[in-house]
């Protein structure tokens, strides 16, 4: 008889843990299905390449014209306009029109010979390597570019207002894809892993609600490096890799995962842009630890 009662409740007590658990997971597919798609911004930083052969810069574009998930992806180059072994040499210089005559946006990087820390660089130079910048790709494009990255993701107040003096708004990133430096071995074993981490930070933001919409898509922004030829072997494989990381982390993405259109895409990261140095931003990995 005891046996009989204590069955019961038991049973009783499933049913409730069981209904209570299914009424957490319709909420949050409900709080998640008001939220705004997602849509990823891919952004390239350091480039164009310099290289005669198995130009990586190249690479990246015939990859983002033909792929296995979008063709016609549009994206935005921060670029080196006169590095030394890119920008600013022969086989490098033209690629900057090129990139933008493929529907690409042209952002400003650097204008140094070296990927210099706008920070650290004197106050003429710094401001030369403006005026030079937006000089370089304004030729290439016709149009003045609009956006900056700061190299070494560094920037304080006064950089920042350099940059809006000359008609430049900073974008920063989600997600990157730590490619920006290669340590002898040219492969990364953490792609996905990596991915991953970075969209489940991004995930509490745009679940809170806080991420700019536009167009009915939340962008985010992601950043690879043009200039690495293990990147360019895998622009494919990183498509793939960013909608997977989504799914996982049940982030409802975009009918186009990715931008196709170059205006929509300025104005996406436009609504990205960091105004102001004391506002709250996020800068990838070891950055974050270093100039924070
Ligand atoms: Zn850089």
């Amino acid at each position: 008889m005891l046996n009989s009662f204590l069955s019961q409740i038991t049973k009783l007590l499933c049913l409730a843990v069981l209904i209570f658990n299914s009424c957490v997971a319709e909420a949050q597919i409900n709080s998640e299905s008001t939220l705004a798609p997602i849509r990823f911004l891919i952004t390239f930083d350091d480039g164009p390449s310099g290289a005669i052969r198995n130009n990586p810069t190249e690479k990246v574009l015939a990859a983002l014209a033909h792929n296995s998930i979008q063709s016609d992806i549009k994206v935005i180059f921060f670029n080196q306009t006169r590095a030394a072994r890119g920008g600013g040499t022969k086989a490098g210089h033209p690629l900057l029109k090129r990139e933008y005559d493929e529907g690409h946006l042209l952002a400003f990087h650097t204008s140094t010979v070296h990927h210099a820390n706008h920070r650290f660089l004197p106050p003429d130079e710094f401001e030369l390597s403006l005026q030079n910048g937006v000089a370089d790709l304004t030729e290439a494009a016709g149009v003045a570019p609009q956006l900056v990255r700061p190299p070494f993701w560094n920037f304080d107040a006064r950089t920042l207002d350099a940059y809006h003096r000359h008609g430049l708004q900073m974008l920063l990133t989600d997600l990157s894809a730590n490619d920006g430096v290669i340590w002898g071995v040219n492969w990364s074993w953490h792609k996905h892993s990596n991915l991953l981490k970075q969209l489940t930070a991004t995930r509490q933001d745009w679940m809170a609600g806080v991420m700019p919409v536009v167009n009915g898509v939340t962008p985010i922004v992601v950043t690879f490096h043009d200039v690495n030829s293990y990147t360019a072997r895998n622009v494919d494989v990183y498509l793939n890799i960013l909608l997977q990381v989504a799914r996982e982390l049940h982030m409802p993405v975009s009918e186009k995962p990715f931008y196709d259109d170059r205006e929509e895409l300025k104005n996406a990261a436009l609504a990205r842009t960091i105004s102001d140095a004391n506002s709250k931003f996020h800068l990838p990995g070891f950055w974050d630890w270093l100039w924070k």
